[in-house]
């Protein structure tokens, strides 16, 4: 039997949490298709989470892989991230673990400061069960990746080259 790949485990659950608070909360959170504001930023991931996205570009028919790299040449905003186009995200089922997160109240512990999107909760802060421990979810996925050895960093600008090549 196959172990399961401990940083989709993580993403998974990522998504979980999401939902979870999302239905819990849904008449103070505006995350929805279309918005787009978390995905204004270049970040890198780890080689596990890159891997993740090429294996799901690969199970792609030939007809959607060359749709999608025509879609990827469209010129977008530089501040924003090289997957999104037209406000959407063109990975979103293969998505890293971070972008799973966006919307959530994030506490970071170290600083006993808690953040959202400043378009959601605003009548104030949700409950503590409500909150995604940031620091204590980066630390898993660092531990998870090297378990693996797949812990290099990877930008999503070098990740999106990589595919519209192959
Ligand atoms: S990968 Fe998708 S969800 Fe993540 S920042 Fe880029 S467009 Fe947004």
């Amino acid at each position: 039997m196959n172990t399961p790949n401990p940083v989709i485990s993580l993403q998974e659950n990522a998504s979980s949490f999401f939902e979870k608070v999302y239905s819990k909360n849904i008449d103070q959170m505006q995350c929805k298709q279309g918005c787009s504001k978390c995905c204004q930023t270049d970040i890198s991931i780890f080689e596990v989470e890159a891997q993740r996205v090429r294996d799901w570009f690969n199970s792609l028919d030939s007809e959607k892989r060359n749709s999608l790299r025509q879609t990827w040449q469209i010129e977008g905003d530089k501040k924003n991230c090289v997957f999104l186009v037209n406000d959407s995200c063109t990975i979103y089922e293969a998505r890293p673990l971070i972008c799973r997160t966006q919307g959530l109240p994030l506490y970071l512990s170290s600083e006993n400061s808690l953040d959202y999107c400043r378009l959601n909760f605003e009548k104030g802060d949700p409950d503590k069960s409500d909150w995604l421990n940031l620091e204590r979810m980066n630390t898993l996925l660092s531990i998870a990746a090297k378990s693996i050895k797949k812990d290099e960093r990877v930008r999503l600008v070098k990740l999106k080259k990589e595919l519209q090549a192959l």
